[in-house]
């Protein structure tokens, strides 16, 4: 199984038999060499599994359900904005359609009630760290969990409870974050389906690149920080609907708890 910990094994296994110079193992070539070539292939394969969430490289992530059943769930990111956060509930609401939003903690203040109308509505909040530095994948273990108790105090002091979904900011793991993520008790989540809406120009394109990529379980990835995907949420959610598939929240369909 990829992982941290498997390649840590089998990394030390050549170092080991490379130091052992058995010739029945290593042909006629320096040894440094080989060693220049260990360090390549382990370095691409450590920050590959930093960059995809989807491998459950140092921890295991939910990434999608494992079910027979046309179910899917909706997830946004990066809000609350005072901007998109409404239009994109007011969709929402109109297809009686639940979601799950996955909040930075420094966006919280002044939108105070837009944190209590999703949780009035139905809707599931998750912790995205609180600054969503660009820095954030290098802070110190302390550091991310001072981050997360930030937003979940935020959270808590506006819906009376701590939120227990986490959400990697821009999806990177390592073994800090698997670490803080262990220690805060939460239940990290990645996605199946990355629509690229943060990059998109074209609602079409935008619109078929989720649709034809569906299947059941699937946890797709949205933001409810720009224009584009509050403009093609309601297409989205007809377009899924009439592919037979239901949304649900993500924490229903992997059967997790969304608060403590
Ligand atoms: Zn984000």
């Amino acid at each position: 199984m990829y992982n941290f910990r498997n390649l840590n094994i089998l990394t030390v296994g050549c170092v080991v038999l490379l130091l052992a110079k058995n010739h029945y193992f290593i042909p006629v070539v320096h040894w440094g060499i080989y060693l220049i070539i260990i360090i390549g292939l382990y370095t691409f394969a450590v920050v590959l599994g930093c960059i995809k969430i989807s491998l459950s490289f140092f921890l295991p992530v939910y990434c999608n359900a494992k079910t027979q059943e046309k179910v899917v769930a909706l997830s946004f990111d990066d809000g609350p904005d005072d901007k998109y956060t409404p239009l994109i509930l007011e969709i929402l609401k109109k297809y009686n359609v639940p979601a799950t939003f996955f909040c930075i903690g420094k966006h919280i203040k002044g939108n105070e009630q837009l944190i209590k109308r999703m949780h009035d509505e139905g809707h599931a909040i998750g912790n995205h760290s609180y600054t969503h530095n660009f820095w954030f994948d290098v802070y110190s273990t302390k550091s991310m969990l001072a981050e997360m108790k930030y937003t979940d105090d935020d959270i808590k002091a506006i819906i009376g409870q701590k939120p227990l979904l986490f959400r990697p900011p821009y999806g990177v793991t390592n073994p800090n974050l698997s670490k803080a993520i262990k220690i805060g008790g939460y239940s990290p989540i990645g996605w199946s389906i990355r629509s690229m809406d943060t990059i998109a120009k074209n609602e079409r394109k935008l619109l078929e690149g989720i649709t034809e990529k569906i299947n059941p379980g699937d946890i797709i990835l949205l933001h409810d920080n720009i224009s584009i995907t509050a403009s093609i949420l309601s297409s989205l959610i007809e377009k899924i609907q009439q592919r037979g598939y239901r949304i649900i929240r993500l924490d229903k369909m992997l059967k997790l708890e969304v608060y403590v």
